[in-house]
């Protein structure tokens, strides 16, 4: 089958049917000629209108016609989940963070170059609107220095997902890796994790509230605040400044972006049409597209950051 303009349809299975499954990808599927979506697999979870099974294997026993899979589960069972469907020939949409660990993550790309399918690591928010804007204007200037700011109410956005303090939920990492994914690809060189503060609930195993202090290779430092009991508005921004005094805000999310006091654009969020267009080009083209820039920070804070206990998390 192929589309009217001419591209072909690949069939997909969702693994996960939460809440990231039901508000993105199934509407951003269904919006993309050039995916047809076959079924879903979660253990209790039930979209209306989504054909669902318990597990991957019955998903894919009841419909072998599928060809990609989008991981869409929390990130402790992504790898195990992501192994078993490169081996079964598919190709795979790994939901972010792409695994808990770096190891995870660089054996998932080393295996689906073997199996000879295409993977997506996906960073969604590198895909807003105004992400693209801001590295032009990184790349004109001599940087003195970025501030990231990305605070959100836990109760808020992550209601019932206990996953998110266990080991591999990451904390306040969970959002905070989307700011470091916009940082990872507006900056041209390696970011560095300097220092670290980790408050770390006692009752949990991840942090709820993070400081980092960073540097990119050429010297310039980059400074996050993570806060995950942010109530009220949501703040996800990044400013930056240059030496010759100009100044960058891009904020919520990577919709709007400010230069000089000036609002240049302001536009709607639109970040998983474009990913799964993307993915489809890499399955088109027979690429990958691995980038785990964003988790290696994450994985230095952890080694290097200080451990502080907070006060217990109870939602
Ligand atoms: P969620 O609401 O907790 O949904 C996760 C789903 O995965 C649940 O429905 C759960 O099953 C299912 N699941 C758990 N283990 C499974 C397994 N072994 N096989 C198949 N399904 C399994 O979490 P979420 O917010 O959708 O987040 C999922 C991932 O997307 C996370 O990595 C998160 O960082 C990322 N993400 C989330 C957001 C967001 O705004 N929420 C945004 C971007 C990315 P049952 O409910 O059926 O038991």
């Amino acid at each position: 089958m192929a589309t009217s303009t001419n591209k072909p349809v690949i069939k997909i299975g969702l693994v996960g049917l939460g809440k990231i499954a039901v508000d993105q990808h199934i509407p951003a599927i269904r919006a993309n000629p050039g995916f047809e979506l076959v079924a879903g697999c979660s253990p209790h979870a039930r979209p209306d209108g989504i054909s669902a099974y318990h597990d991957m294997a019955g998903m894919l026993a009841a419909h072998p016609e599928i060809e990609a899979l989008a991981i869409c589960t929390p990130p402790q069972v992504r790898h195990r989940i992501a192994k078993e469907a490169l081996a079964t020939g598919r190709h795979v949409f790994l939901e972010k963070p792409p695994a808990t660990t770096l190891g995870e993550a660089e054996a998932l790309r080393d295996f689906a170059a073997e199996c000879r399918v295409s993977l997506l690591a996906s960073w969604h928010s590198r895909f807003a609107p105004a992400v693209g804007a801001t590295r032009d204007w990184i790349a004109q200037r001599k940087l003195k220095n970025i501030h990231i700011v990305w605070k959100e109410n836990v109760r808020q956005w992550h209601p019932g997902q206990a996953w998110i303090f266990a080991p591999g939920g990451m904390g306040v990492f969970d959002p905070g890796i989307n700011a470091l994914s916009i940082l990872t690809t507006i900056v041209s060189d390696a970011v560095i994790v300097k220092q670290a503060n980790l408050h770390i609930p006692v009752n949990c195993d991840s942090p709820i509230e993070v400081q980092m202090e960073m540097a990119t290779e050429q010297g310039v430092p980059v400074r996050a605040e993570f806060d995950f009991l942010q109530e009220n508005l949501q703040t996800w921004s990044i400013f930056a400044e240059a030496e010759d005094g100009g100044k960058l805000a891009l904020s919520m999310g990577g919709t709007i972006l400010d230069i000089d006091g000036k609002r240049v654009m302001e536009e709607g969020e639109r970040e998983y049409p474009g990913l799964y267009a993307h993915f489809h080009e890499l399955i088109s083209s027979g690429k990958s597209d691995a980038d785990f820039a964003p988790l290696r920070i994450v994985a230095d804070a952890f080694m290097l950051g200080k451990r502080i206990a907070a006060p217990a998390y109870v939602e």
